[in-house]
């Protein structure tokens, strides 16, 4: 579906990838699914008159195994280069074995995870980089940012021309307010609220978010970072009163 001009959202309940169309640049994907969703991301592109070569760039926002499951099979069928943070590169690659959540969904994830989404480790071509901008053509500029604490390499990409944040997971959607995920999944949820108030305050504008995980917010996107940042401010205060 298209969200908002030239950019699209592939999902279902529980993968979502982007998919950023130019034509002088080709076509940028944020985001690879579990498992096979690269297939899914491929036939979708059919529906939009886009092939595999049109390709270009296939974007990380981190190293979990629900972003990054179709992104060997994707850079094999495409010939395009895969970008990730250094801090999330050594997972995705294989140098390091994937992690799974912590605590008891982690224990049941690490035997049921490998069967249900097979992950294929795939070469990272490029790093990505705080304040790094990635040419779009007519789409204008991708910034991205760091938004670490859900894995401490995490990036969010902002795109001015859209006024649209591609938030990944530093805020998920699920329950209708974007939040910092549930703790079991988060390298270091207190980092990830603190996160989140950085994010509220740099993208105060922004008109369009979207997420891994949970629809999209188009239109009322400064509304909802403010509620987001007040429920990081209350889990902070909360902690530190503990
Ligand atoms: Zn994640
Ligand atoms: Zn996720």
């Amino acid at each position: 579906m298209e969200i908002v001009k030239q950019a699209h959202r592939v999902g279902n309940m529980v993968s979502t990838a982007y998919v950023l169309v130019d034509d002088k640049t080709g076509v940028t994907i944020i985001d690879t699914g579990p498992g096979h969703f690269g297939r899914k991301i491929l036939e979708y592109l059919k529906t939009i008159g886009r092939s595999p070569a049109d390709v270009s760039r296939i974007i990380l926002t981190h190293r979990h195994f629900d972003h990054i499951g179709g992104a060997a099979e994707l850079r094999s069928a495409t010939r395009a280069k895969v970008y990730a943070h250094p801090l999330d590169a050594p997972q995705i690659t294989g140098a390091e074995p994937m992690q799974w959540p912590k605590g008891a969904i982690g224990a049941a994830m690490k035997v049921m995870g490998p069967i249900l989404f097979p992950f294929a480790p795939c070469p990272v071509d490029e790093y990505l980089a705080d304040g790094m901008e990635i040419d779009l053509g007519s789409l204008g500029v991708l910034q991205t940012t760091l938004t670490p604490g859900h894995t401490i390499g995490h990036c969010s990409f902002y795109l001015p021309s859209r006024n649209m944040l591609i938030a990944g997971d530093a805020l998920n959607n699920a329950s209708g307010t974007p939040s910092v995920p549930m703790d079991a999944v988060n390298d270091d949820t207190h980092m990830a609220h603190e996160t989140v108030l950085v994010i509220a305050q740099k993208f105060s504008g922004a008109e369009t978010l979207v997420f891994g995980h949970g629809a999209p917010i188009i239109g009322s996107g400064a509304q909802a970072l403010q509620k987001s940042a007040a429920l990081s401010t209350a889990a902070l205060q909360k902690t530190k009163s503990k």
